[in-house]
């Protein structure tokens, strides 16, 4: 198994400068070769392999204007064509967007295969780069000075941190005991997750905290001049208040997720149109702050890791207004309406345990040896869209600006 640890690093000002210099040529590599290769597609459908865009990474460098690229370690030249390759066979099978140019101001970074690095006693040393680099090593089960990784990438976020990724192969992990447990999970907007055994797991209010700064410092850099040296200022500010809303989420998807994975053998989750909800404006920022996209990944890893079974089930199926005791088909039901009782048998809902324990039961219906996970049989209405998608307001939802 191949896996990853990060940690954070404390560049010299000097190797700062070296390593900035690379991720600049990275990014000028990148870009160049990829509006290249798009126009090479466009012109004909002709599709460019690693090989041709090596060569033409070689006739780049003989370029006078780009003789600085000579001055860095070619190694994460090459590496960045080779994941902008992996990018477009990605596309190309339809498992991702078309690669994007990257910008000055993101988040920057630099792989190295073993030929441009050692690590020596638990220091690490890159090419064309002087001293070690200082690393705080944060993985306290694990013994930097045994490791041996197959590459090292090095990136900078845009607030300014640096961070070392140390990429390993490992034994495979020994999949977790069973414990006999199932579980479905409503996903929603009010809490992040409830649980078919009524366990909520709420937002957390420190992130929500987060992303008011963020939103006030991001107001203040709207009202700064472009170009200024104060809208510099404030874009740093804003980076960093990212950064803080970005790694408070993820630790919260990570302790849900692991948790989940410790304590059940089946998890049943339903498939999010991530990308469908989000076009609705109005919950836009709620959806995106949620992170169900990222939930559900790290879901996929960790299952397979640890030998779980994960079951993701078909998004139409009306898991709010179906009764978990006797299956009764609510017409309708309103998205502020957080109990109810069922008209056929009586049993009061809580509405997202009961959306919960239907997940759970249509995800145990599904053979556990399919691959396919996806509900086959009669289709469901398209009508019973899950409840949480807000009501159609299609003025508002789609085109029209407000
Ligand atoms: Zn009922």
């Amino acid at each position: 198994m191949r896996t990853a640890y990060k940690c954070r690093a404390y560049p010299a000002p000097e190797q700062a400068a070296v390593l900035n210099r690379t991720f600049g040529c990275v990014r000028m590599v990148w870009n160049q070769v990829l509006a290249w290769r798009t126009e090479r597609y466009r012109a004909d459908k002709t599709r460019t392999s690693y090989a041709e865009s090596d060569r033409y990474l070689t006739r780049l460098k003989k370029a006078e204007d780009l003789a600085f690229l000579n001055e860095v370690s070619s190694v994460p030249l090459q590496q960045a064509l080779r994941h902008q390759s992996a990018a477009f066979a990605n596309f190309f099978a339809g498992r991702a967007g078309h690669p994007r140019f990257k910008s000055r101001d993101g988040r920057r970074s630099a792989s190295c295969t073993r030929s441009a690095f050692r690590m020596r006693d638990g220091e690490l040393f890159l090419a064309k780069m002087p001293g070690a680099l200082r690393l705080v090593w944060s993985w306290p089960g694990v013994d930097l000075t045994t490791l041996d990784p197959t590459s090292v990438t090095v990136s900078r976020d845009a607030d300014g941190r640096w961070y070392v990724s140390l990429a390993v192969d490992t034994d495979d992990p020994v999949p977790l005991a069973r414990t006999g447990e199932r579980v479905g999970v409503d996903l929603g907007i009010k809490d992040f997750a409830v649980t078919s055994d009524g366990e909520r797991f709420a937002n957390p209010r420190h992130l929500q905290r987060k992303q008011r700064n963020l939103a006030r410092y991001q107001r203040r850099m709207a009202r700064k001049c472009k170009g200024g040296a104060n809208r510099k200022k404030a874009a740093r500010k804003v980076a960093a208040a990212h950064g803080k809303v970005r790694r408070a989420r993820e630790d919260f998807l990570h302790k849900t997720t692991t948790r989940l994975c410790r304590r059940y053998d089946v998890i049943v989750i339903e498939d999010l149109n991530v990308t469908g909800m989000v076009r609705n404006r109005r919950l836009a920022t709620h959806i995106s702050d949620c992170g169900w996209g990222a939930f559900r990944t790290m879901l996929e890893y960790k299952a397979a890791r640890w030998g779980r079974r994960l079951v993701v089930i078909d998004r139409w199926f009306p898991s709010s207004k179906t009764c978990s005791h006797c299956g009764h088909l609510l017409s309708r039901l309103d998205l502020g309406t957080r109990h109810w009782t069922c008209p056929d048998c009586g049993t009061r809902h809580d509405r997202d345990v009961n959306a919960a324990q239907n997940i759970l039961a249509e995800g145990l219906s599904v053979p556990a040896c399919g691959a396919d996970v996806r509900r086959t049989g009669k289709p469901r209405p398209r009508s019973a869209a899950k409840q949480e998608t807000p009501r159609s307001d299609p003025g508002r939802t789609r085109g029209r600006r407000p």
